[in-house]
């Protein structure tokens, strides 16, 4: 995990927030490489979740709403964590996140043990950013608003909207990316658990006798799609939420609750959830309908009646997604004794830059033209750089770092002899000569993307 954090740093993957006035908590910025990652991850969502399916359709809402949609919801009732302090040291903790708390305050009678914190009761604390709207200078209940704590419910409250506007049947779905805001008790462990986090978000809404089928095929579609896109399986696993871990809409008993597709953080002692897929029953449309007086049902013409439809959620979080293919791209190879490369073996979908050109020889006007004219062109179809800042080793290792799949040389023998150029596998490094004029088709062919 270091050596990843250290990566995303030097790389340019990801920088503390504010990093020159010593940072600030649990916040992230995403830097030249970690944008480009981090897009691709939600082009590759999006793909598979709106562009390839025809019942799914995608919607992006704001993220302040009116402070009754988090009442409806629930959110201001029951989105609470339970907080426990240290009577001692004065820490702040989730209760149900840590068994063992040592406290900095109370050194250990015995080597290297501290003794425990003093926890007072735990006590609910509600996660959601409060914030005030308009000129006013005395917060009260009329002008309180909340950043949102999840994206799900800009798609509930416009579930008329788009089933009207877009003519579906039920079964649909409505997409969102977005940021939400939650104020973590103890964020932690590097983009994992921030206090401001992009969501990628599905509300599929079905008739409820399919609910526990689509709740299954959800699961299975999710898991898949981390597949696909390099997640080893062996990292990855599923767990069904204890009745005691449910979220207020997930305990309904005509529901099938959440099951999270867990992955096996390092830094963690037990697989951690990566994206939870709930079932929300009809708790949303019902609560939204009852608060704002409007009718929030579909109507099924092949009955004449009105329907509520079930809800199954795949819920995931970008920065998580991020760096869970970074842990799984990450290789450290000894090429030969002695000589290690480090090299992410990204899925060409998601890699930050597809394909670098680079020159053998800076010095030389031709080589140097050729590769330009290349990498202009290739930027008109994939993300494609050029580099010629340092010998021809070690723009390849700088490229293996950062995941490029494909290397591009051009060398004397281009522009004296062949009109061919050396195309580097960054897996195998295996290198093959492609024709110049074919060696564009060649390449994004193999990216496949
Ligand atoms: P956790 O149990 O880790 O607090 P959760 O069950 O509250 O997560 P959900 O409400 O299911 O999380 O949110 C869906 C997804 O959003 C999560 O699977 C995760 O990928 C992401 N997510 C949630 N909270 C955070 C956070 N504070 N920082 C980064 N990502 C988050």
């Amino acid at each position: 995990m270091e050596d990843i954090v250290s990566l995303c740093k030097r790389r340019g993957f990801v920088f503390q927030s504010s990093e020159i006035y010593g940072g600030f908590a649990s916040c992230y910025d995403y830097g030249p490489l970690g944008v480009e990652l981090k897009r691709n991850i939600k082009n590759a969502w999006w793909r598979s979740m709106v562009q390839e399916r025809d019942d799914i359709v995608g919607i992006e809402t704001s993220i302040l709403m009116h402070p009754k949609v988090w009442e409806a919801s629930g959110h201001v009732a029951t989105f609470n964590d339970p907080l426990v302090d240290c009577k001692t040291c004065k820490g702040r903790f989730r209760a149900d996140h840590l068994e063992h708390i040592p406290c900095p305050m109370k050194p250990s009678k015995m080597a290297g043990q501290a003794e425990p914190c003093d926890l007072t009761e735990a006590r609910a604390f509600n996660l959601m950013f409060k914030t005030t709207v308009g000129p006013v200078e005395k917060e009260d209940e009329s002008n309180i608003a909340y950043l949102r704590p999840e994206t799900a419910q800009g798609m509930f409250v416009n579930f008329a909207n788009v089933l009207t506007t877009a003519r579906k049947k039920l079964p649909f779905g409505i997409a969102q990316m977005g940021t939400s805001f939650r104020n973590e008790i103890t964020p932690g462990n590097f983009i994992f658990r921030t206090r401001e986090f992009e969501q990628m978000e599905l509300e599929f809404f079905c008739y409820p006798d399919t609910a526990a089928e689509w709740h299954e095929k959800w699961i299975d579609i999710r898991y898949q799609w981390y597949l696909d896109l390099g997640v080893r399986r062996e990292n990855l696993s599923i767990r069904k939420h204890e009745w005691d871990e449910l979220s207020h809409y997930a305990r309904d008993p005509r529901g099938t609750g959440t099951v999270d597709l867990e992955y096996k953080f390092p830094f963690l002692d037990k697989p951690g959830e990566l994206e939870g897929v709930a079932n929300r029953v009809d708790h949303d449309l019902t609560q939204h309908a009852k608060h704002s007086g409007q009718k929030l049902t579909f109507f099924d013409p092949q009955t004449n009646e009105h329907v509520v439809p079930f809800v199954i959620e795949p819920a995931a979080g970008v920065g998580r997604n991020m760096l869970v293919f970074m842990i799984d791209a990450y290789h450290e190879e000894e090429v030969k004794p002695g000589d290690t490369r480090v090299v992410l073996k990204f899925h060409p979908q998601i890699a930050p830059i597809k394909v670098a050109v680079l020159p053998l020889l800076k010095k030389r006007d031709d080589i140097v033209n050729v590769c330009q004219q290349l990498t202009k062109d290739l930027k008109k179809k994939t993300a494609a750089v050029y580099d010629d800042t340092a010998a021809i080793g070690k723009l390849y290792r700088r490229q293996d770092e950062v995941g490029t799949p494909y290397c591009i040389t051009v060398d004397v023998e281009t522009v004296e002899k062949d009109n061919a150029v050396t195309v580097r596998d960054r897996d195998t490094m295996q290198q093959e000569r492609v024709a110049l004029d074919q060696v564009q088709n060649y390449v994004l062919d193999k990216l496949g993307v």
